[in-house]
C-alpha cells in the first residue's frame, strides 16, 4: 500500500484535485473501527505507515533510536488529537467561507500548521472554488503528517509517528468504546 500513498502525494503535487482521495484515508479507518475491525487499517492497509517502514527499514534511512517516552504518553497523544482536530475544523471552516463567497480561493497549502506555501501550479483543473479549497486544505494536512512522520522515521524509528497519529488514536478510542472499556 505504500505505493498508493506515494502516488497520492505525487498526484497532488501536480494536480490538487487528486487530494480529494485523501478523504478515503480519513473515512476507511474510522469505518473499519466502527464496524468492529479494530486497528486493522493500521495493521494492514495504511499506505503512510507502510511508507515509513519502507523509508526506515528497506532504504535504511532510520537511525533506529528510541523515541522519547512522552511522545507516547496519554497527554501528548490526546493533546495532539485536539490540536489536529482544531486545524481540521479550521480547514473546513475556510472551505465553508469560500463556498459562501466570504473568502477567495487560497491556492496555497498550509504546511506544518504554520506556513502558507504557494501551490498554484497544481490548480490545473478548474473546479468549484470550495472543492478546490478543500483539496488544498486536505493536501496540506496530509503532507504535513507525511513530513513529520518521515523526519521522525529518520531521527528515531519507522512509524514513530504512529504512536500519536490522530487517526490511529481515534480508531483506538473507537475500538475501546466498542469493547466497553473506559
Ligand atoms: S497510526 Fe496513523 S499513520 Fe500509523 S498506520 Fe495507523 S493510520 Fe497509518
Amino acid at each position: 500500500m505504500w505505493v498508493v500513498s506515494a502516488t497520492y502525494f505525487a498526484l497532488g503535487f501536480f494536480n490538487i484535485v487528486f487530494a480529494w482521495f485523501g478523504v478515503i484515508c480519513f473515512l476507511i479507518p474510522l469505518l473499519i473501527a466502527i464496524f468492529g475491525g479494530g486497528k486493522q487499517y493500521c495493521n494492514h492497509y495504511c499506505g503512510r505507515g507502510q511508507l515509513f517502514l519502507k523509508i526506515g527499514n528497506s532504504l535504511g534511512w532510520s537511525k533506529g533510536r528510541l523515541a522519547p517516552r512522552w511522545l507516547s504518553s496519554k497527554y501528548f497523544r490526546h493533546g495532539f488529537l485536539v490540536f489536529f482536530l482544531f486545524f481540521f475544523v479550521q480547514m473546513v471552516w475556510l472551505t465553508v467561507e469560500v463556498a459562501k463567497g466570504i473568502e477567495t480561493l487560497h491556492e496555497t497549502i498550509h504546511l506544518m500548521w504554520s506556513f502558507d506555501v504557494p501551490w498554484h501550479w497544481a490548480y490545473r483543473t478548474e473546479i468549484t472554488p470550495w472543492k478546490a479549497q478543500f483539496a488544498f486544505g486536505l493536501y496540506g494536512i496530509m503532507l504535513t503528517s507525511l513530513i513529520v512522520g518521515v523526519i521522525l522515521t529518520i531521527v528515531y524509528r519507522p512509524r514513530t509517528w504512529c504512536v500519536f497519529c490522530p487517526m490511529g488514536n481515534m480508531t483506538q478510542q473507537i475500538s475501546k468504546l466498542k469493547a466497553g472499556k473506559k
